[in-house]
């Protein structure tokens, strides 16, 4: 590899028009973090600021040929999993990982178990939450559900921050290595706690509470990061602390975006985002 080359992520994730979340959100994130982002694409939404109003998925094998092609090829150092739409995208996106070996013992692979967007608009088929549990949790070497998610995966509706730490519990039985219950959606809570658990002990990333509606894309920008520090080398509670620092900064610079929700941002990374092009 030349000395410019950086490590290489891949993101398997949906493609969000309004440019806020899903794999947009990723790459812009790889960018920001100094690593080169490939993309495996499992669904197109028709999404802009008020909702999505359009869901069109990729073939199954067509999202397995696509993380084969680059894997086999550039090489992938960390991957993450965004929106998976369906159970078949699921099983076709782990068959490709193990004949890849990403996932398991091999590549760190981040499953961020996407479900529905913020306005509530399915982006995983019900009958697709056992192939998530049964085909990807077993292979993840972190899985980043927010609360939403915890209640839909495992029946449990998180409402302190002991049950946040019951319900990381009971997501371990599902076999990944790294299980992070994202806090932010306990919405009584003053701070925001994320709380990361290895089957034995527990890691507290504690944050700021922002009083901002404009949080597209937070969940996948969080597990970029992570994804974009694994891919550098750094274990995973140094990977996890990376990702907090970077979305606190990216939901306090967030924007307003067409007449409903707006993204958070990486921009404030590049500072002379604003001037590069004009003096
Ligand atoms: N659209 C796509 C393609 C996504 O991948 C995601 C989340 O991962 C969303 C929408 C939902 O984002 P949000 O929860 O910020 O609405």
């Amino acid at each position: 590899m030349g000395n410019n080359t950086p490590p290489r992520t891949l993101t398997i994730a949906g493609s969000d028009s309004g440019g806020g979340a899903g794999l947009q959100a990723d790459l812009r994130t790889f960018f920001a973090c100094g690593v080169h982002g490939m993309t495996a694409i499992t669904a197109v939404t028709v999404q802009n600021s008020l909702g999505v109003t359009g869901v069109h998925t990729i073939p199954p094998e067509v999202v397995a040929a696509q993380i084969e092609a680059v894997a086999t090829d550039i090489g992938v150092q960390a991957a993450k999993t965004g929106m998976l739409a369906t159970a078949e995208i699921i099983s076709a996106v782990a068959g490709a990982c193990d004949r890849v070996r990403i996932g398991g013992d091999g590549t760190p692979l981040v499953v961020d178990p996407v479900s529905a967007s913020m306005h509530g608009d399915p982006l995983l088929h019900e009958d697709a939450l056992d192939a998530l549990r049964d085909e990807l949790f077993p292979r993840a070497t972190l899985i980043t559900p927010n609360l939403d998610e915890v209640r839909l995966l495992t029946g449990i509706d998180v409402r302190s921050r002991a049950e946040q730490r019951d319900a990381a519990k009971a997501l371990a039985e599902y076999g990944s290595r790294w299980v992070l219950v994202k806090g932010g959606h306990l919405w009584d809570d003053p701070e925001c706690l994320d709380l990361l658990y290895d089957g034995s002990g527990f890691t507290e990333f504690l944050g700021p509470r922002f009083d901002q509606e404009h949080t597209h894309g937070s969940g996948d920008t969080l597990a970029s990061t992570i994804t974009a520090a694994l891919a550098k080398g750094a274990d995973m509670v140094d990977a996890v602390a990376r990702g907090k620092a970077f979305i606190i900064e990216s939901v306090r610079t967030a924007y307003p975006l067409g007449g409903g929700v707006g993204p958070v941002s990486a921009r404030w990374r590049l500072p002379d985002a604003d001037t590069f092009l004009v003096d």
